[in-house]
């Protein structure tokens, strides 16, 4: 790897080899820009994958986990928790939902999510169902209920058994759909945009079949909100383009600023189906993590900033458009809000490489699509240089290819 950035010779690891990582070490972040260990410069148009909605080090949520910090760091979920009360009142306020449980990640949150479906047909509705519908191409964690949910074979390889009760079906295929509720079925989970998947938005008249028919046969629709959540779309929650109101849906990403959480949302009914000892978390919803919530919110709704993604996101997408147009690897310039994906018609790792030497940081979704994932805060500027980055990127690239 030559150039002005990256880093060579790492040296042998201690750390299981889970992660493809990249040639760079970040040492610093502020807002839109994080710094490696040699001192080169990044633009971040990856966010820590939709973590770091707000920028890098937002000066509210850092003073919030300051004076967190001073207090009190962690207590047992055996006592009340007012941050925890505190932070449930500010989602249940700005979304249609009624009860919320704290936990940790995203794969948490969706299986929390899973066993109270689950436990709402047993012991409220007095039924046997347990099977879960998902979608081809989905990601929803990887624990092994979650990475049995996700749609990609990949996850599973080498895991099984397989715990039972999860189909998945194609996405958009309403007829695939009707055909596999049984009387088994319980929920369908769905991603509003698939996002690991390939930057796919789902199709409104589909979102709206989805609902209908949960409607129909009783069943929970669960959306993953795990990296759509939090104004990423230029929503707060991406179901909030759509008119639907999903049972449950689930958070994670951007719901700290970066500080570790995720929460399980589902309207008021669904609230008894968990009792004392039927779900809990030692570190879930800590007074820590509840600051970063609350002081995470109360900027996203002070500043506008669904509404500032909406129409950042709907300027990047103009702009790649038109600087992209000429490109003959670039298929479709996609997405909702600040979730882009630039969809190709040949693998596109090289050319991630590439932006990451010419200092703007992308990544991919699925082997032919780049991601980008800037802060919601993202300027015009910082827009505009990402853009002629990438443009010389899938210019210079594309050219090479065709001699
Ligand atoms: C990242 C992601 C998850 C998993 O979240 P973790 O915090 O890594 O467990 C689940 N669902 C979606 C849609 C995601 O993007």
């Amino acid at each position: 790897m030559s150039g002005a950035h990256g880093t060579e010779g790492a040296p042998a690891s201690a750390l299981f080899p889970t992660y493809a990582r990249f040639p760079i070490t970040l040492v610093k972040g502020q807002g839109s820009w994080l710094w490696d260990d040699r001192g080169n410069r990044y633009l971040d148009f990856m966010s820590g994958l939709a973590v770091t909605n707000l920028g890098h080090v937002p000066a509210k949520v850092k003073e919030a986990l300051v004076k967190q910090l001073d207090e009190l760091w962690h207590v047992s979920n055996l006592f009340r928790i007012p941050g925890q009360e505190e932070a449930a009142r500010m989602l249940t306020a700005h979304s249609h939902a009624g009860a919320v449980f704290f936990c940790n990640s995203g794969a948490e949150a969706n299986e929390a999510a899973i066993k109270l479906a689950r436990r709402y047909h047993r012991k409220v509705l007095g039924n046997d169902r347990y099977e879960i519908i998902t979608f081809h191409q989905s990601f929803h964690g990887r624990t092994l209920a979650t990475l049995t949910a996700t749609g990609q074979d990949k996850v599973k390889d080498g895991f099984d058994p397989l715990p039972p009760g999860f189909v998945s079906v194609p996405l958009h295929d309403e007829r695939a759909l009707r055909e596999a509720v049984t009387d088994r079925t319980a929920a369908i989970m769905l991603e509003m945009v698939q996002a690991e998947g390939g930057v796919i938005p789902v199709d409104p008249a589909f979102a709206q079949a989805v609902a209908r028919l949960c409607e129909e046969r009783g069943l929970l629709l669960i959306v993953d909100e795990v990296q759509t959540g939090m104004g990423r779309t230029g929503k707060l929650f991406a179901f909030q383009h759509y008119g639907i109101e999903p049972d449950i849906f689930t958070l994670a990403k951007g719901l700290g600023s970066g500080f570790p959480v995720g929460a399980m949302l589902a309207k008021a009914k669904l609230a008894g189906a968990f009792g004392p000892g039927s779900h809990a978390s030692t570190f879930g919803g800590t007074p820590i993590a509840m600051a970063a919530v609350k002081a995470t919110i109360e900027t996203m709704l002070a500043e506008n900033i669904p509404q500032r993604a909406a129409e950042s996101g709907a300027y990047l997408m103009a702009r790649l458009r038109e600087a992209l147009a000429g490109c003959p690897a670039v298929r479709e310039v996609r997405g909702l809000g600040l979730l882009v994906g630039i969809a190709c018609d040949r693998p596109v790792a090289d050319y991630v490489a590439e932006a990451h030497r010419r200092g703007l940081l992308v990544v991919t979704a699925g082997p032919n699509v780049i991601r980008l994932l800037p802060n919601l805060l993202v300027t015009r500027e910082e827009i505009d240089q990402a853009v002629d980055i990438l443009a010389g990127v899938l210019a210079g690239q594309a050219a090479a290819a065709q001699t």
